[in-house]
């Protein structure tokens, strides 16, 4: 049977993609081998900070931003189409220096955010403890980025799946072993129950983008990078917005838990949280906020960024014909999803991008290599 549209992976990216071009009238089909948003995508912290991410000004900085503005409109798109909240929490967040190397390390980058008008105060101590009293009382300042936010990747993970299939895109369980080429172009994907075929590919399978045969993707260019997290629970609510130190961050969300994050491991594909991870997560949030030392541990986890090169996404159509890509998001996959979907969607339509994509292409991790 043939498909106008067939995605490979139904994390966040290839949900969202999907829903865009089904609510655009295409045929859509979502091949995941395991459970929708199982992935890195209900493992997030789900933090939309381009002002700590993205750090100076440029396509990735102009993308991350394009994303973050798009939020609060999609939050309500989801929890309207799926009927479920997605826990969008506006608010700011916080960058905070608990030592003088750091506090000297944000002030130059104040200069140089507020020199190119990015949407950044400066805060003192005491500023920092009137705005988060949980923050350590070593805290010496902080950068605050009013506009900041933070979702919960579980529930957007979920709501997407379910908005995608509201709109009439299908899914199914299964393997993607290849894109299958022909004279040229991407004409169907080799699936573990047969060969579909499709007028376009949408390749979104995050970590493992590149272990599919006939991507396209140069070698490398998406690669897992680990991340432990530890969840806690803090009665009364100890922090109301993220709060990141130089080392990792934590994510209150609604109801008091708190996300503790985020290791960086190249350790392949090895799914473990380990005993220095762990450490690691659990003390630099007891620094940021000294009061998580007593909060219970509810859960611990971990996840596979699909890392690129340089950490920007892989994005819209790839030298194939036929072939588009929404991978390589690494530590900015929530944050970067509703720009993803209106892109990759628009690329995949034949139509203008909402965003000039040729930063984004697979072909810059090529010249890279060469240079
Ligand atoms: C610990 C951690 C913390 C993070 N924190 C944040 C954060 O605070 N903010 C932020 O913006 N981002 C964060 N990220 C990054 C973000 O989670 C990812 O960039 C994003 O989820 C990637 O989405 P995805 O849909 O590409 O990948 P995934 O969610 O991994 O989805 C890919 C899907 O493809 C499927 N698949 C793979 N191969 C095949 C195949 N051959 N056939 C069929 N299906 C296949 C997989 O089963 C999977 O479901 C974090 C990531 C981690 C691990």
């Amino acid at each position: 049977m043939r498909h106008d549209v067939v995605v490979i992976g139904a994390g966040v990216q290839g949900c969202a993609v999907a829903l865009r071009l089904a609510q655009a009238g295409k045929d859509v089909l979502v091949l995941e081998r395991s459970i929708p948003g199982a992935e890195a995508s209900s493992a997030a912290g789900g933090i939309l900070s381009p002002g700590v991410e993205a750090v100076e000004p440029g396509p990735f900085y102009a993308l991350c931003r394009a994303s973050l503005a798009r939020y609060p409109a999609l939050a309500r798109e989801l929890e309207a189409l799926a009927e479920l909240p997605v826990g969008f929490r506006g608010g700011g967040t916080l960058e905070v220096a608990l030592d003088d190397d750091h506090a000297r390390l944000l002030a130059g980058r104040a200069e140089r955010l507020l020199r190119h008008g990015m949407p950044a105060e400066v805060l003192d101590g005491d500023a920092v403890h009137r705005l988060e009293p949980g923050v350590s009382p070593e805290a010496r300042g902080a950068l605050f980025f009013p506009d900041e936010a933070s979702v919960d990747p579980r529930l957007l993970s979920r709501a997407l799946y379910l908005a995608a299939h509201a709109a009439g895109a299908r899914f199914r369980t299964g393997q993607v072993l290849r894109v299958v080429h022909d004279g040229g172009r991407a004409v169907a994907v080799e699936h573990e129950a047969g060969r579909l075929d499709a007028d376009a590919v949408v390749l979104a399978a995050g970590a493992w983008s590149g272990l599919v045969d006939g991507s396209g993707l140069p070698r490398g260019a998406v690669r897992p990078v680990r991340g432990q997290i530890a969840l806690l629970d803090t009665r009364p609510r100890l922090l109301s917005r993220v709060v990141f130190s130089d080392k990792g961050y934590v994510v209150p969300r609604a109801d008091g838990r708190v996300l503790c994050g985020s290791t960086m491991e190249e350790v392949g594909f090895e799914k473990a949280v380990t005993a220095g991870g762990l450490h690691g997560v659990l003390s630099l949030a007891i620094e940021i906020a000294p009061g998580l030392a007593s909060a219970p541990v509810l859960e611990t986890w971990s996840n596979f960024r699909p890392a690129s090169p340089d950490g920007w996404p892989v994005l819209g159509p790839s030298a194939v014909p036929g072939l588009f890509y929404a991978t390589g998001h690494t530590r900015n996959g929530i944050l970067l999803t509703p720009i993803t979907a209106d892109a990759v969607a628009a690329a995949v339509l034949g139509q203008p991008p909402p965003i000039d994509l040729s930063p984004f292409t697979a072909g810059r991790l090529v010249a890279r290599r060469d240079s």
